[in-house]
């Protein structure tokens, strides 16, 4: 027990616990700190930014894209969310995925997820091996579970690509082309869609994944970000 209570304190103090926001001890974020992240007051139409709700897809657009709404929460430009994002991916601080997903389930409306499916935007396996975690799937697991819906790896990423913050615009857009392939066991037959990802930009990866949800023969495909990059 007090071998216990040393090892402890004695990992604290070469691996603090600090909040990434205020630098206060005890929690890589804390909940002072996560209830200062602003989100996105007004949802618009990924593609024409006009004003919809839930960020549904406008039905022109529609007519020209796969994905049927794009919902992001917050902007990626304010420094806690930009450096829970940063610690948690970059530095492998799994801990910040669990306290964002629970922010995010905060501010989330229960009805974006009725009778619908959760899907992570899977990473390459060997980005996966390298990590030790996808992002979008712990995301994925605390919404599910939130929402009491079911979550599943219906997608798998079969080309490794360059991170698409690396890239401009139309570079994004062919970097991503055909990276993703259904997975095997993955039967699909008019399901609604939700796609988990942490940041989205332009929103190439999430609509490259509808299109190969959709041939896959799910009905709607609605993106869910954490944060819109810049
Ligand atoms: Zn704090
Ligand atoms: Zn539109």
């Amino acid at each position: 027990m007090f071998f216990n209570k040393f090892l402890k304190t004695f990992f604290d103090f070469i691996f603090p616990i600090e909040c990434v926001g205020c630098g206060k001890n005890g929690s890589f974020l804390c909940p002072g700190c996560s209830a200062k992240i602003k989100i996105i007051p007004v949802q618009t139409c990924h593609y024409c930014r006009k004003l919809r709700a839930f960020g549904k897809t406008c039905d022109q657009c529609l007519s020209k894209n796969r994905l049927d709404g794009l919902f992001i929460l917050g902007p990626y430009d304010q420094p806690i969310l930009k450096d829970a994002i940063h610690a948690w991916k970059h530095e492998r601080v799994k801990e910040i995925g669990n306290i964002l997903g629970l922010w995010a389930a905060k501010n989330l409306n229960s009805s974006l997820f009725q009778s619908s499916i959760i899907v992570p935007i899977p990473l390459h396996k060997q980005r996966q091996f390298d990590r030790g975690f996808n992002q979008s799937e712990q995301l994925s697991l605390i919404l599910a579970q939130k929402f009491q819906i079911p979550a599943k790896t219906l997608l798998i990423k079969i080309k490794d690509t360059e991170p698409q913050s690396s890239l401009n615009r139309e570079k994004r857009l062919l970097n991503i082309r055909g990276v993703f392939a259904p997975a095997k066991d993955a039967k699909l037959n008019g399901e609604n869609i939700i796609l988990i990802d942490d940041i989205t930009t332009t929103g190439a990866t999430m609509e490259e994944a509808a299109k190969t949800l959709k041939k896959s023969g799910a009905k709607s495909i609605f993106g869910l970000a954490l944060a819109h990059g810049s």
